[in-house]
């Protein structure tokens, strides 16, 4: 057996799939020699789990789809293609009904959500005007330079309050299960908020930018950065021509962090220890003390890939400040329960749908699993409740029996189905998503100030900074490695 010296090694702290990630860069990079991972429970992952009923269907208690676009999509894709993963892929391309049909329930009915052009020059319920006047809207309402502000404040100001109801509310729900009265907009839309502030509008912004890229296109004056750092791979090529819209696996998203886990495992330079659980860190001149299970081990530097919350109480005796700044990082607690019908139940295929907040139900929506991944007879969805309004619907401590009866009754009233679930299965994810509130940037950048000017060894990744999908955080292992590695 080797002997690994820890006090040279990198540490990451945490086994869900931003701290697997980092250790799949870390161990790539000659540099970063040996390291070490410890994760508190005894299975690795985090939230990514996907759960095998005795009928055979995959229930999915965490992440379901990945989108294959953008810097982050490509560079999952990349990671996939580099597993060998690839056989495992199902794609939705495009024209799929589940890329087409997305939801919303308002005034106890369903509604398909405008899916083309054509639909913009329509009025399409719950909206009582056609889409396509939001620009006039846009064109029309007064600039207000703002540093930052709520998406659901800028959206209403901009492109009015239906808009901000039916649209921008509900898809915060899907995205992060929060509250757009709250989250921060020149984070979660960032471009959009910028062109407002640079142009005026929205639309004049979007237009001049179009010309822009014409004619840096045409002239070839621009250097293109944005592309610069990750090449398309097979896969990605793959996805651009089928036209994917999103992806996931055979058998569930959990292969991923299985096949990471075997991958790094394999490896003779790392130490994986599961069941082990960080209580205290503290920085010392050229070492960093980290308590594990109670036990002190001596390492280099450290990569935490915990939330905020977990990682703030190990720094608190040595860092308050920075300590008290990840702990005011929100974070909300999802109910996810799975359930299985015989038959095909549902009244249309579709991705799913959103309930907007303002309509006062206890769920934030319901995925149509058997529509998007599943090709089988039956019917698999999950339903989505709590979030931003856990507390104000279920109180302290629901028991698992309390949401499972919210959850069919409301499955059966919204889609008008006549029998029980056959299978069921019921999770209350405590403190499972951050809110990127208004003002995020800014901690993000009072973070990053406090951990350089005290010369701290130590790198964060994971969904608690700077977004909360997958790609996000497999692309911030990434950064976080090559940081520390420079
Ligand atoms: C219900 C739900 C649905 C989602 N759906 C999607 C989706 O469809 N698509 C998408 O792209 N994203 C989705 N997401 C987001 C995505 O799943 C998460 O952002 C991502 O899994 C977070 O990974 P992570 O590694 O940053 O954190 P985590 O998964 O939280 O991993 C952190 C790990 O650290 C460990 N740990 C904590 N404290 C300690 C300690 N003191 N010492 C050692 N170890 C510790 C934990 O046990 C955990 O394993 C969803 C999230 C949820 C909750």
């Amino acid at each position: 057996m080797l002997f690994l010296n820890r006090s040279k090694m990198t540490a990451i702290l945490g086994g869900g799939i931003s701290g697997l990630s980092a250790a799949y860069y870390c161990l790539e990079n000659p540099k970063l020699g040996s390291i070490a991972l410890y994760e508190a429970s005894n299975r690795l992952g985090g939230w990514i789990k996907s759960k095998e009923t005795p009928s055979g269907h995959i229930f999915e208690k965490g992440p379901r789809t990945i989108r294959p676009g953008g810097l982050a999509g490509k560079n999952t894709l990349e990671l996939i293609d580099k597993l060998n993963l690839t056989n495992k892929i199902i794609s939705i391309d495009r024209n799929h009904p589940a890329a087409r049909n997305r939801l919303i329930y308002v005034d106890k009915q369903l509604h398909v959500l405008p899916n083309s052009l054509t639909s913009l020059f329509k009025v399409n319920k719950p909206f009582d005007r056609r889409l396509i006047s939001i620009i006039l809207n846009d064109l029309k309402a007064p600039k207000s330079p703002k540093e930052d502000e709520s998406i659901y404040s800028f959206v209403e100001r901009r492109l009015g309050k239906d808009v901000a109801d039916y649209l921008i509310s509900p898809m915060i729900c899907g995205i992060c299960a929060g509250d757009a009265k709250k989250i921060s907009v020149n984070f979660l839309m960032k471009p959009i908020f910028k062109l407002e502030q640079k142009y005026g509008s929205i639309t004049k912004g979007v237009l001049l930018n179009q010309l822009k890229q014409f004619f840096d296109k045409t002239f070839k004056t621009s250097k293109n950065q944005d592309l610069g750092k990750i090449k398309d791979c097979q896969l990605t090529e793959r996805s651009q021509k089928e036209q994917w819209s999103v992806w996931s696996l055979t058998g569930g998203l959990e292969q991923l962090p299985i096949m990471l886990e075997s991958h790094i495992s394999s490896k003779p330079n790392i130490h994986l220890e599961k069941e082990a659980l960080c209580d205290q860190i503290t920085f010392k001149q050229d070492t960093v003390e980290l308590s594990i299970n109670g036990k002190v081990t001596e390492h280099r530097r450290i990569i935490s890939s915990l939330s905020a919350k977990s990682l703030a109480p190990l720094l608190k005796k040595q860092h308050p400040k920075l300590s008290k700044e990840l702990e005011d990082i929100p974070f909300v607690t999802v109910a996810v329960i799975n359930l299985h019908f015989p038959g095909n139940v549902l009244p249309m295929k579709a991705f799913g749908f959103l309930v907007p907040p303002q309509e006062n139900l206890p769920i934030l929506g319901m995925i149509f699993d058997s529509c998007i991944v599943q090709y089988s007879e039956n019917t698999v969805l999950t339903v989505m409740m709590g979030g931003a309004w856990f507390d104000k619907y279920f109180g302290n401590s629901p028991t698992q029996d309390e949401i499972l009866s919210i959850a069919v009754n409301h499955a059966k009233s919204i889609l008008n189905i006549k029998q029980d679930p056959v299978e069921h299965d019921v999770s209350i994810l405590k403190d499972c998503i951050p809110q990127y509130v208004v003002g995020h940037n800014q901690r993000l950048q009072r973070i990053d100030n406090y951990i350089s000017a005290h010369k701290i060894p130590m790198a964060l990744c994971g969904s608690s900074y700077k977004g909360v999908g997958l790609n996000d955080v497999i692309l911030s292992a990434k950064e976080a490695v090559s940081h520390i590695a420079s």
